[in-house]
């Protein structure tokens, strides 16, 4: 660990130097290196240790002891991490060759638990990678300063992920450990998307935490303070971090915003989307990979040909809700060639309040555009189920057990095959698992989840529920972007990767 300023900690990512076979210039084409196919009989060392304990985990799994499955987990996360850090060709060999066993792992839902509980742990010394800019007491001079020295050991940066660890998955604030959430989006980058290591970078704004035990915890490498910065202090602080960025990596240095407070996100979006190549991946990214599902579940539902077809009912208006909400309202347009306001008249969102009608008070801005007048604004999803009869009902809204048995038996009754996508990341937060959603249908709905399901059995026949996460479309998004030098990253390019995600389907 090196000091670039007194106020920024600068954590080299240990990819190794500028001359690695890992920085060839024929990655910006995007094929995987050779520089990055580790040895073989390294590769398959490293993955037998990890066999064994992926086996510990399944038999861990069979006799029930959910604490000895999770703490196997973050082992395997942990050994994974030090080894992405000590030997990346050999780390990234052995997640392209086990992608779907490993993606857990290094991503929801086990990316969760360690930012709970390893990276608090282990103080994010010695294996942890990525740049925390201490978002208080930094200048933009000293922001450019410690991003040119990590420029010195990394000049091929292309691609930056930050965050600033206030809505990690569906955990909600946990400051700097959020740090797991950028490292494991770019190790994606590589192996989903078969971008260079060398060209990404994860970044840490240290914008305080709002969670007392997390921030008084004896480790905590963060500023031991609430997130007590106004809208107008976080976009200058955010302005800075985006112009030193781009001054020392270049105008099309391909920005995400990652796991931001909706409080800020849906505005940082807004103020960059034109003067920066950047997205995000919470609101656009999950938009994009929910309208391909919706796309490509078409087939699946008998009597629904169309997206204008469906009534739509969200539990969740936050970013995801409101991403998805509108770039589905796009599709709808593409699809029928109707206005705005029609294309949005049978999608419908539910928040922690209920449903949002236009009588409501004070409705966030981002949610304004669904608010439909309405005789009656049900305050339970419950009782708005019943009220709309949706077709296809989605869950972002980081609230267990909420896709009950009464709602899905009620979509039974007005909808052949109901379209049920519990998203909420990880695992614990999905709004309902896919054997409750499989039995309260006898099998005839159409499940996706955020966080990986096992196959389940219904009258027989197996269903493997599908995964419905951004990570089908970020890392595409991503080289799609370096690949062109796009100078902007636009809803046209979302509903075009949907529109391609939808067609890989088997
Ligand atoms: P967010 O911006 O904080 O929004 C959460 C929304 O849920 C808000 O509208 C909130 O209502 C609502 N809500 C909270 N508790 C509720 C309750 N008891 N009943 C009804 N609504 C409730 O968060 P987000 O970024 O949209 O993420 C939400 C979840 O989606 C997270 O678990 C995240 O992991 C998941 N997600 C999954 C994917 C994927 O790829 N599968 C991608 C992105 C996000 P208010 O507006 O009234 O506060
Ligand atoms: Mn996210």
């Amino acid at each position: 660990i090196t000091s670039g300023t007194s106020t920024l900690a600068y954590i080299d990512n240990g990819f190794g130097s500028p001359s690695s076979p890992l920085s060839h210039p024929s990655r910006a084409k995007g094929m995987v290196p050779k520089g990055y196919v580790g040895p073989d009989v390294q590769v398959e060392a490293a993955w037998q240790r990890v066999k064994g304990l992926l086996d510990a985990i399944a038999a861990a799994k069979e006799s029930g002891n959910e604490e000895l499955q999770a703490s196997l987990s973050l082992t395997v996360y942990s050994h994974l991490q030090t080894l992405s850090s000590l030997s990346p060709s050999t780390f990234y060999s052995l997640l392209l060759s086990h992608l779907p066993v490993l993606m857990p792992f290094v991503y929801t839902p086990v990316v969760g638990a360690a930012c709970k509980d390893w990276y608090g742990a282990i103080g994010h010394t010695g294996l942890s990678t990525g740049v925390y800019i201490d978002g208080f007491s930094s200048t933009r001079s000293s922001m450019v300063s410690v991003l040119s020295t990590y420029k010195e050991a990394h000049p091929e940066v292309e691609a930056i992920v930050v965050t600033d660890g206030e809505r990690i998955l569906g955990l909600g604030d946990l400051g700097v450990h959020g740090m797991g959430i950028p490292v494991g989006k770019l190790h994606l980058y590589t192996a989903c998307g078969g971008i260079d290591p060398a060209k990404c970078l994860p970044v840490t704004m240290d914008l305080g935490c709002n969670v007392d035990a997390i921030r008084e915890a004896p480790g905590y490498m963060g500023t031991r303070r609430g997130r007590d910065l106004s809208a107008d202090e976080f976009d200058a602080v955010m302005e800075d971090f985006m112009e030193a960025a781009m001054e020392v990596f270049g105008r099309n240095t391909l920005i995400q915003f990652e796991d931001f407070g909706n409080k800020n996100a849906f505005r940082l979006l807004e103020n960059w989307k034109d003067r920066s190549t950047s997205f995000n991946d919470d609101i656009q990214g999950t938009a994009s990979v929910v309208v391909g599902g919706l796309l490509a579940s078409l087939g699946l539902t008998e009597g629904i040909d169309r997206l204008a077809d469906h009534t739509f009912l969200f539990l969740g208006a936050g970013e995801a809700g409101v991403g998805i909400a509108e770039l589905l309202a796009y599709a709808i347009r593409q699809e029928t060639g109707c206005t705005a306001l029609e294309s949005r008249a049978n999608i419908n969102l539910v928040d922690s309040k209920g449903l949002v009608t236009s009588a409501r008070d004070n409705l966030q801005h981002h949610k304004l555009p669904f608010a439909h007048d309405r005789e009656s604004a049900p305050a339970s999803f419950e009782e708005s189920v019943k009220l709309l009869n949706p077709t296809a009902i989605i869950g972002v809204s980081a609230t267990p057990d909420t896709f009950t048995a009464p709602i899905l038996s009620h979509m039974c009754g007005t909808t052949p095959n109901p379209v049920v996508f519990a998203l909420s990341n990880p695992t614990s937060q999905a709004e309902c698992t896919a054997s409750q959603a499989y039995a309260w249908t006898g099998g005839a709905c159409v499940f996706a989840s955020g966080s990986p399901f096992d196959p389940v059995s219904v009258n027989g026949s197996l269903k493997v529920p599908g995964q419905g996460n951004n990570a089908y479309v970020f890392p595409g998004i991503g080289l799609g972007a370096i690949a062109g030098g796009a100078r902007s990253v636009t809803a046209k390019d979302m509903y075009t990767a949907a529109v391609a995600l939808a067609g890989e389907r088997g």
